[in-house]
């Protein structure tokens, strides 16, 4: 029996932006889908794997420019369901990472619909990905903390800054590039030291790619005059000190070698 029935909706990461980025269970739901209801992040290429007779309709939102609230996404989803449409709702990187799924899941699940969630791959892996680093580290980054740094216009961030200093994590910022300012100010009262490596990676896996190297200190500038208006990432920390172009397989016989190096 098929797992994508007609009235049924299909929550799907297209993940950053690269066709090829896609997992294969996403493009077989897309090509089946008879509605596919998009992000603003989701790149043409993918969109463009729906059936020609599908339905494509555009809900993104980007910051400063809503096209659609939640709560209209949430009912064009449920009422294609309910007339019988195979639905997909593509959503950029993965849909349980900073993606509002969960409104999504919970509309549907009010209206008796049957929904599902595909994975997709998420900003940090595609931007670390092409910086040819690893988001861990042994021994420097033993953890992972995604955050976002979205902040409502004219509201402070409300981030617990003290655990947010941590010099043994990779801090990966999603929509931090208006922030960029306040999490370097923040991050470095807390403790953080303004040498701290950040990498910046703008478009991951897009024809617009640009990527950075820089410190905590620096990242204000840097994100003020290298970043163009495409989707970025800071990525935070000790496991983000290397250079592109050297990128060997993380070894616990290096890493004290290179830290020693760059000191
Ligand atoms: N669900 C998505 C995140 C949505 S929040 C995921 O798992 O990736 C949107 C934020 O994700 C952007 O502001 C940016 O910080 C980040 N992002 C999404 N696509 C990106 C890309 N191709 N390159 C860099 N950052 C990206």
């Amino acid at each position: 029996m098929t797992d994508f029935q007609h009235g049924m909706v299909w929550l799907v990461g297209a993940g950053p932006g690269d066709p090829e980025l896609l997992t294969r269970k996403a493009e077989r739901l897309i090509g089946e889908a008879t509605v596919v209801f998009h992000d603003a992040l989701v790149g043409p290429g993918i969109v463009e794997m729906a059936a020609p007779s599908a339905r494509l309709v555009n809900v993104g939102k980007r910051s400063g420019r809503h096209s659609k609230d939640q709560a209209t996404i949430d009912g064009l989803i449920v009422e294609a369901a309910l007339a019988g449409e195979k639905v997909v709702r593509l959503k950029g990187g993965d849909p349980g990472i900073f993606g509002r799924a969960t409104e999504e899941l919970v509309a549907c699940r009010a209206a008796g619909i049957a929904i599902r969630i595909c994975p997709g791959v998420t900003a940090a892996s595609a931007a670390s990905a092409r910086l040819g680093a690893s988001l861990t580290l042994r021994g420097l980054a033993r953890k992972l903390t995604f955050v976002t740094a979205h902040a409502r216009s004219g509201e402070c961030l409300d981030l617990d800054w003290e655990r947010l200093a941590d010099p043994d994590a990779t801090l990966a910022v999603y929509m931090g590039k208006a922030a960029a300012g306040e999490v370097s100010a923040r991050l470095i009262a807390a403790g953080l030291p303004a040498s701290t490596p950040v990498a910046l990676v703008e478009s991951a896996s897009l024809p617009a790619e640009r990527h950075f190297h820089t410190t905590l200190g620096l990242l204000p500038l840097a994100a003020r005059t290298a970043l163009g208006d495409g989707p970025a990432l800071l990525l935070i920390g000790e496991a983000m000190a290397r250079p592109v172009d050297e990128a060997p397989e993380e070894n616990a016989a290096t890493a004290p070698l290179r830290l020693v190096l760059r000191d």
